[in-house]
């Protein structure tokens, strides 16, 4: 039985990986903050209550559940919070993920059995990246806190492996689900949507209209995960839908799917939530994930959009 530690087990890509590793059949251990809500994780799931800062504790951890894969998808998950924490997101984000592939290749020497490990990386390693798409080849240069932080969890994932160790890295672009916090703007939007239509009023208020963003189901992106983890040859793969769209495409998408045709009167742009260096073109090229791991989005744009709303909407009329 395969025996699987996931880091961030209670967010968005930690709750579907779950899922899917216990439906696998896997005995799958979670590393959650404490105080961290984790309902609606699937029964079964272990869960330990731990910090990314600690490295001890993780050794610790690792040792005793002995896991065969290790997904490390906890962290800082917003770049504004790494501006405000820029020395909590360094710790947490970069040294936390090399505490990880740390403990997994003593692991690994220990027990003389294979430890394989996915890095969650980020779209934000690129920062303002001076070509689209972007691919694995892609100049890493970050341009925020954040970024920072997990551009130095992605490189030290390439010096793990040259140390032996099988640990991949997912160059993850957005990815989106009804599990995503209202923090993001794709589930802020479908939220206002779903409200503004059961109440027949009502306004939004938002930054830029005119960011793109290249925009994925969180689902596929975590099946993604799985398949490059169990690749045999550890490698970094970009996983992106390869096409963007604007904030004010998903506002009228979302608004279209909750029964809203016109959008306009409802939605206000808010200088709070501009940010001042916002990268324009954020576009991945995933050809190697779909070439070398068989991988492919399942969900269309409008797909995903409509789920988000109908979700939304089903928990107003609940
Ligand atoms: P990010 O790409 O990980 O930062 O994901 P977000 O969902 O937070 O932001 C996606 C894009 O939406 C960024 O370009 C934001 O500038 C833009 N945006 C526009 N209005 C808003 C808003 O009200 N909230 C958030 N979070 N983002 C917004």
């Amino acid at each position: 039985m395969t025996v699987a530690l996931v880091t961030g087990v209670a967010g968005q890509d930690g709750s579907y990986l779950a899922e899917r590793l216990a439906a696998e059949g896997a005995e799958v251990h979670g590393l959650v903050r404490a105080g961290e809500r984790t309902v609606g994780l699937p029964a079964g799931v272990r869960l330990h209550q731990g910090d990314l800062r600690d490295a001890e504790g993780l050794a610790e951890l690792v040792r005793r559940t002995g896991p065969d894969e290790i997904y490390n998808l906890g962290g800082i998950s917003s770049v504004a919070y790494s501006w405000r924490h820029p020395v909590e997101t360094g710790a947490v984000s970069g040294l936390g993920a090399v505490a990880l592939y740390d403990a997994a290749w003593r692991l690994q020497e220990d027990t003389g059995r294979p430890v394989r490990v996915l890095q969650a990386s980020s779209a934000e390693i690129f920062g303002t990246p001076d070509r689209a798409p972007q691919d694995e080849g892609t100049t890493v240069r970050p341009s925020s806190p954040y970024g920072a932080a997990k551009a130095y969890a992605h490189q030290m994932a390439a010096v793990f492996r040259l140390r032996g160790l099988g640990v991949s890295t997912c160059v993850l672009y957005n990815h989106e689900s009804p599990r995503r916090p209202e923090t993001f703007v794709t589930r802020k939007i479908t939220a206002a949507a779903a409200r503004i239509a059961h109440r027949g009023s009502g306004t939004l208020a938002l930054g830029n209209l005119d960011a793109r963003r290249d925009w994925g189901w969180a689902p596929d992106y975590v099946d993604a995960m799985v398949r490059s983890v169990r690749h045999p040859v550890a490698d970094d793969f970009v996983v992106a839908s390869g096409t963007t769209r604007s904030v004010a495409d998903f506002v009228a998408v979302a608004f279209a799917a909750a029964g809203v045709d016109d959008w306009e009167p409802h939605v206000t742009v808010d200088p709070r939530f501009v940010r001042p260096a916002d990268p324009a073109e954020q576009v991945g090229d995933a050809r190697r994930a779909r070439t070398v791991l068989g991988w492919g989005g399942t969900l269309a744009f409008e797909e995903i959009v409509g789920r988000m709303v109908r979700h939304d909407l089903a928990l107003l009329t609940a």
